[in-house]
């Protein structure tokens, strides 16, 4: 097969520990998944069911590279998350077997254009201009699942220091089974593809200029730079 023109090259995320790279397929994320965050949002926690979008694959941003400021917005929000990495898949998993599907986990960044997601919320309109943009997706080495899976531990994030996400992967609402469970019913799963699995209360906007750290116990950290908006 000769392509027209050349292909862009596959992303892939370092392994911690290895020199191998896992190939991103897919990045699918879950919306309004801890409650604290669900308030501060004006949601209502008991009500909510999973919401899913996605980002394409190559917004990942990794090996603590800095990140350009997006075009389009004046209130970019970070919100740091577990992100699973699936290395099977299937449809219609259940809770029990999904485990059995997992690579390992990584923190990442589900970048937002708040402002534009707030007009999407308003007018009934998708949000995909709001999150899946360039450099929307910065992530951490993946950590591959020794003996445990992180059910619990700290989940941080840090804007110049100081902390404004601190929270615990059991206060998530739906549990890693459950959403690779009801997400596998609505799309076929591969080795590859990502999951992020939405984000605590703290999030705020960040400028160019603002250094971002951020954390799981036991999973990894990032640490980049806002980098003025390109040109
Ligand atoms: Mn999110």
């Amino acid at each position: 097969m000769t392509f027209v023109f050349e292909a862009e090259p596959q992303p892939a995320i370092p392994v911690a520990g290895s020199e191998q790279y896992f190939p991103v397929r897919r990045i699918y994320c879950v919306g309004q998944n801890y409650g604290e965050h669900v308030r501060e949002m004006g949601g209502d926690p008991k009500k909510s069911s999973p919401v899913f979008f996605s980002k394409p694959a190559n917004a990942i941003v990794t090996g603590n590279r800095d990140v350009n400021y997006p075009s389009g917005t004046s209130n970019l929000h970070y919100e740091a998350e577990l992100v699973v990495a699936l290395g099977g898949g299937g449809s219609n998993i259940t809770a029990e077997a999904a485990r059995q599907c997992i690579f390992g986990y990584a923190i990442g960044i589900d970048f937002t254009r708040r402002d534009l997601q707030a007009a999407a919320k308003a007018g009934g309109k998708p949000w995909d201009a709001a999150k899946g943009f360039d450099q929307s997706a910065p992530i951490s080495a993946i950590s591959r699942v020794a003996s445990v899976h992180p059910e619990s531990g700290r989940i941080w994030l840090s804007v110049n220091d100081e902390v404004r996400q601190d929270a615990n992967l059991s206060d998530m609402i739906w549990s890693v089974p459950e959403i690779i469970a009801e997400l596998s019913r609505l799309f076929e799963l591969k080795a590859g593809d990502l999951i992020f699995t939405g984000t605590p209360s703290g999030v705020s906007a960040v400028v160019a200029g603002d250094r971002i750290k951020a954390g799981i116990d036991e999973v990894g950290e990032i640490e980049f730079s806002l980098l003025p908006a390109i040109s």
